[in-house]
């Protein structure tokens, strides 16, 4: 067996345990009121509740705009707001790595769902190889890439998990919960395929994407793009030198010319990039800032998971040489490149 399949086979067993406890620990009897009362880690998460359930749920998301969820720290007003939560979604995966524990202790009292866990889950469940789907987290052996929000498609899944928790836990919603998820996984479907045409416009040979964080290896993988990031998968641990100066080698032999920053990640390294880069007469630039690990601002079309995506797709090809509208997929992104 395999260090995969055994992560696998315990990511498996953890959702389930989750599930059950979510779905056993409550009294039979307890009275669900509506709005029902949602908490969710990540802005990702959180857009997909008013998608699924509409007016019956309320959604409190703990990280909001700018917040990176690899150090985020769960403050006691969270814990509080948790504990008094009907259901919490979470991503898992090690996205949330300093709330284990919160997490971990809340789940014997509430229904909690680490969504993107149970999503990978379910392709083996359908027979999807998910050694095929799934990026390996190479800093850390055994772990997966938590950023599953960054493939449309994989990201679909999570809405499904999302709308049969919800379903479980307010079963005389179930069918109206279904129906909402169908709708929205097809406006997702056509997400999908916006980036993907747009993203076959960029020249072969430029089509490569340089971030502060790797974040973006499932985006590389749905869409054909070569992905390379400054830092590690986590920004738990700091680029070293040595990262840095792979990095300029790199740029200066491919001549890539554009490299892009990330709202929740500072820009030490990446300027570090650009100054070894010019130092071998190396022309780089800040092709864009991108919505890596949180949604833009509350409020706006970049504040959501399709407004997200389409900013970060169409900011990448534009500034790589590809063609696509500058006010992207449906006219709604702010223009500018984001920051
Ligand atoms: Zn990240």
């Amino acid at each position: 067996m395999t260090r995969r399949f055994t992560t696998i086979a315990v990511l498996v067993l953890l959702g389930s345990i989750l599930a059950y406890a979510g779905g056993r620990s409550e009294p039979a009897d307890r009275l669900l009121e509506y709005p029902i009362d949602v908490v969710a880690t990540t802005g990702m998460i959180g857009d997909i509740v008013p998608q699924v359930a509409g007016e019956y749920a309320r959604v409190h998301v703990l990280m909001g705009e700018e917040v990176d969820p690899h150090l985020y720290r769960p403050t006691r007003a969270d814990i509080a707001r948790m504990q008094r939560a009907d259901i919490v979604f979470y991503n898992g995966l090690y996205l949330e790595g300093r709330m284990g524990d919160t997490l971990a202790q809340l789940s014997r009292t509430r229904p909690v769902f680490p969504v993107a866990e149970l999503a990978v889950a379910g392709l083996a469940a359908d027979g999807i190889d998910e050694q095929s789907v799934l990026l390996d987290d190479e800093e850390y052996d055994g772990t997966f890439d938590p950023h599953l929000w960054m493939d449309v498609s994989l990201w679909m899944r999570v809405v499904d998990v999302v709308r049969d928790a919800l379903a479980e836990l307010d079963p005389p919603n179930a069918e109206t919960y279904r129906e909402n998820a169908t709708v929205y996984r097809e406006e997702l479907a056509e997400l999908d395929r916006y980036v993907r045409e747009i993203v076959a416009t960029i020249p072969e040979e430029r089509r490569v994407l340089v971030t502060a964080h790797d974040a973006f290896g499932y985006f590389g993988a749905a869409y054909e793009v070569e992905v390379l990031g400054v830092q590690g998968i986590s920004t738990e641990s700091e680029a070293g030198l040595e990262d840095i100066n792979a990095l300029v080698r790199f740029l200066v032999d491919r001549g890539v010319n554009a490299v892009f920053a990330e709202t929740t990640v500072p820009d030490r390294a990446l300027s570090a990039v650009i100054e070894g880069a010019a130092a071998r007469d190396h022309r780089v630039v800040v092709g864009g800032n991108l919505f890596s690990d949180a949604m833009g601002p509350a409020g706006s079309w970049e504040g959501t998971y399709m407004g997200m995506i389409d900013h970060n797709a169409t900011t990448i090809v534009r500034a790589l040489g590809g063609s696509a509208p500058e006010r992207g997929f449906t006219g709604r992104l702010s223009g500018g490149d984001g920051r």
